[in-house]
Order: C-alpha cells, then structure tokens, then sequence
C-alpha cells in the first residue's frame, strides 16, 4: 500500500468520520494484500461486517483483534483523534490535554489511550541502530525534583544509545533499566545495536568484553564534565529527553510507566526530520495493528 494518510486535521475530520471508515483503513494497513489468518496464514472470508472467517482453520478474526484496539469500548474515531493528536504536536500531548481537546469524561480514559499506543511506538529488536553508536546511562527523578540529599524519591535509570549521522544524531534507542550490571548493559546493546557497529562508551567497567562489536572505549582523563565531550550525542539526547519530561508531563511520572513515555521519545524522535506528520500518524497506525493486545493489567504491572 502506498502511504496513505491524512495531511491536516479537517482531512482527519473528513475521512474518518465513523468507524466502518476507520476500520477500513486499519484493514488496509493490516491486511495489505486482503485479509491473512493470524493463527495459520491462510486466507478467509467476509462473514459479516469486520469478521472474517479463516479458510484453512475455521478461525474468526476482526481487524481489531490482536492490535491495541482490542476490546476497547472507545470509538475508533475517537483513537484516531488521539493518534492525530499525539502526532501531530510537536512536543506531543499530556493525558490531561488529551482529554480536554477529546472531551473525554475521565483522566483515566485519556490516560490509558495514551499509554496503549505509547505500547505501539517502538518495536524493540526490530530494527537495530548500526554504524557508531554512543551509549551512555543516566538517572532520572531525583536532581530534576530539585531534591537532593540521600533522603529523596529513587532515582530511575535509563540507558540510551545514540547513532552518529555525520556529526550529528541519527536514530536513538532508550530503556529503563534496574542496573549497571554487566549483564543488563551488554543486554541493551544487543537489543538495541547491530552486532559489528562500533559501540562508544564511557570508561565503565561492566562495558567491556563486548562480543561481536567494536568497542571504542573513551576512558576520561580529567573531569567529570568531560563525558559531554567524550559522547556528545548521547547527552544532547538526555539533555532533550529531560526537558520533554519537565516540560510536555511536568516531570510527574511514576517509575513504572517511564519507559512508555521514553518509547514516545523515540518515536518522535527517530522520525522529526519526516517532512509531514501525517507521516508520523500514519506509522503509528500501522504499528498500533502490529502489536499485541495491551491489557489494563500489563500497563499497571509494567516490569523492567
Ligand atoms: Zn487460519
């Protein structure tokens, strides 16, 4: 399919304007070359509106199940709405926001939307970033809340990898992790990192013996400060990530939804050189029907 996707929001409007029409699109975006079984592969029938019948297995399947939109009780335009919203800002939209241009009766409702399709913005593993990559950790919570001293709130930890486009940044990778431990650092580069890139880190011990990559270790001679230096692209990608979370969310996130939120990043982030964001919504749409279904359960229970 051609990419296909509205340029501004009366074309949104327009177009999407009941849900046999949102579901045709997200048909279209799912089943490119006409409906495939999920279960078996095979091809099926229409056997009633949005419910098709597997020819090979007998399986029944709607364009909604198995995607984020699975058994949700909003209206298809509504997420279509939210999509375009989230999309279409640059900074992106907080849940209060949300349900103030959505007139959505609760918090929770505009809240929990955000969230599933934050579940739809990045493919871990899918793909890798490649080349010379920087990777570096940094803490979350404590400093920004202008609280210091050993009694404070738990500092979050996130790694990020950040690909070298010339003397810029390329695409990033993010992830909340527990620790520094050897295990959880060479863990991310393999998910995060194409084996054979060069990897560029700081002097940290648990980085090295890195298998199947180029490790350029940059081990600081004088001062702290000079790891801006060493990995500038990495901390001008924190130095972005923290006035997005201060900023758009108002640094109110709780540790256990941070790496939805560090997934939105990514994703506008990767893509804000893309000349349209309809662009932007598109992907997401696309993504949003190649994901598993997200549970209330698992976005409460989010482990790291
Ligand atoms: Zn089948």
């Amino acid at each position: 399919m051609t990419e296909d996707y509205p340029r501004t929001l009366l074309e949104l409007e327009r177009r999407f304007s009941d849900e046999p029409l949102c579901r045709a699109y997200l048909f279209a975006l799912r089943w490119p070359q006409g409906f495939v079984c999920p279960v078996c592969g095979a091809g099926g029938l229409a056997i009633r509106r949005d419910l098709w019948r597997c020819i090979q297995c007998g399986r029944e399947t709607s364009v909604m199940a198995g995607t984020i939109f699975q058994d949700t009780n909003l209206p298809l335009t509504v997420w279509f709405r939210a999509m375009w919203q989230v999309t279409s800002q640059k900074n992106g939209v907080s849940a209060l926001g949300l349900q103030r241009v959505l007139g959505l009766g609760n918090y929770k409702t505009a809240w929990t939307l955000l969230h599933k399709l934050r579940r739809a913005m990045v493919r871990p593993g899918r793909d890798r970033l490649n080349g010379v990559v920087e990777v570096d950790e940094t803490y979350w919570g404590a400093e920004e809340s202008g609280v210091h001293g050993r009694q404070t709130v738990a500092k979050a930890l996130i790694i990020v990898a950040a690909q070298a486009d010339g003397g810029g940044i390329g695409r990033i990778r993010l992830k909340h992790i527990a620790d520094t431990d050897r295990s959880t650092l060479h863990g991310f580069i393999g998910q995060a990192i194409e084996p054979g890139s060069t990897v560029v880190t700081d002097g940290l011990q648990a980085y090295r013996e890195m298998e199947g990559y180029i490790h350029d270790r940059q081990v600081q001679k004088r001062q702290p400060a000079d790891a801006e230096h060493l990995l500038p692209r990495v901390h001008r990608v924190i130095a972005l990530l923290k006035r997005w979370l201060l900023g758009t969310h108002q640094g109110a996130i709780a540790h256990e939804y941070l790496q939805d939120y560090l997934d939105e990043f990514t994703f506008r982030f990767n893509r804000r050189k893309s000349a349209s964001r309809g662009k932007l919504f598109y992907r997401l749409a696309q993504q949003a029907v190649d994901v598993s279904p997200v549970p209330f359960d698992s976005l409460v229970h989010h482990k790291l």
